[in-house]
């Protein structure tokens, strides 16, 4: 598995596996533990969720589908800003570790920037840190300003990344935001790699690369966002045979002819645009 480099010294798999959606629906449980297990099994360790998912039905289902094999995974989960004030954000660790059915996150993100000050949901995950409730934090949804922002109240290096969408439809960040991250050192988390399975994967420019390459448009579209070695790409699926398809991006590499036909059908920003998000 590629792994990407964290400020910490730790290294993460360069794809990692996505849980939006999943959690709530009883009779998609089965599907969708083994639909993680499988991409546990096939190297994809990193597991992304939120206390928002499916409001912790998610995190409930990732507790259950990593439970014996804690030890082998790198586990992400999110604070909605509401809950990002010193006390709310001990309180609602809490609660998310207790739906995973683990002692740690691994990296804690803000999902957003509310209205609460930086600075005290900065104060709250370094608290959280020192009592070894999560081994690092993060932040998502953060544009060039919001990191700069953020940056200059964290202790160096405190910020492990920024989880944003990126994918061929949505290459704004290519403009300013991922060079920043390059130069503080901050990996990009790509989130809806795949565009969420809608009408990208039917573009005919996919199409006809899958075809090239023999292997379908959701793996094109994810070897694009993995083509950065400061990129982590997390697609989410609960279907085992897209979770192969998807394992199978690590193994492609897009030639420079593959690139530029990419760029024609989806052009890279030429200018500022605000930070799209969903
Ligand atoms: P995504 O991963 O781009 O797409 C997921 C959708 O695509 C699912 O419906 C899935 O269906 C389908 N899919 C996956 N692999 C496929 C394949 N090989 N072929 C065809 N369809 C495929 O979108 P996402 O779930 O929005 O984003 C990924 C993860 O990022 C989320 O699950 C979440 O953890 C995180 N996220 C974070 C934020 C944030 O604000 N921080 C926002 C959005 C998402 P099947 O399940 O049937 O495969």
């Amino acid at each position: 598995m590629r792994t990407v480099r964290l400020h910490n010294g730790s290294r993460v798999p360069a794809l990692g596996q996505g849980t939006w959606r999943i959690g709530s629906d009883r009779a998609a449980r089965a599907a969708e533990i083994a639909a993680l297990r499988l991409g546990l099994d096939l190297g994809m360790t990193l597991i992304d969720t939120a206390e928002m998912y499916g409001d912790g039905a998610a995190e409930e289902l990732v507790g259950e589908a990593i439970a014996g094999r804690r030890e082998g995974v790198f586990l992400v989960s999110k604070v909605l800003p509401s809950n990002a004030g010193k006390a709310a954000v001990q309180r609602a660790c809490r609660a998310s570790l207790k739906r995973l059915n683990v002692e740690r996150i691994d990296l804690y993100l803000l999902h957003w920037r509310g209205s609460i000050a930086l600075g005290e949901t900065i104060d709250g995950f370094e608290a959280l840190r020192r009592d070894g409730l999560i081994g690092d934090w993060g932040v998502s949804n953060f544009d060039v300003s919001d990191m700069q922002d953020l940056v200059g109240l964290a202790r160096p290096n405190g910020c492990l990344t920024n989880q944003v969408l990126y994918n061929l439809e949505y290459r704004g960040i290519e403009f300013d935001l991922l060079r920043y991250g390059v130069e503080q050192g901050i990996p990009i988390m790509a989130y809806s790699p795949v565009g969420q399975g809608g009408a990208l994967l039917d573009h005919p420019a996919l199409v006809r690369l899958a075809a090239k390459h023999e292997c379908t448009p959701a793996c094109v579209a994810l070897a694009w966002t993995l083509r950065h070695d400061t990129i982590i790409s997390i697609p989410k699926s609960a279907n085992v045979a897209h979770v192969r398809e998807n394992a199978a991006a690590l193994s492609l590499t897009l030639d420079a002819e593959d690139l530029a036909a990419i760029d024609q059908a989806f052009p890279p920003p030429r200018g500022k645009t605000p930070l799209a998000l969903l």
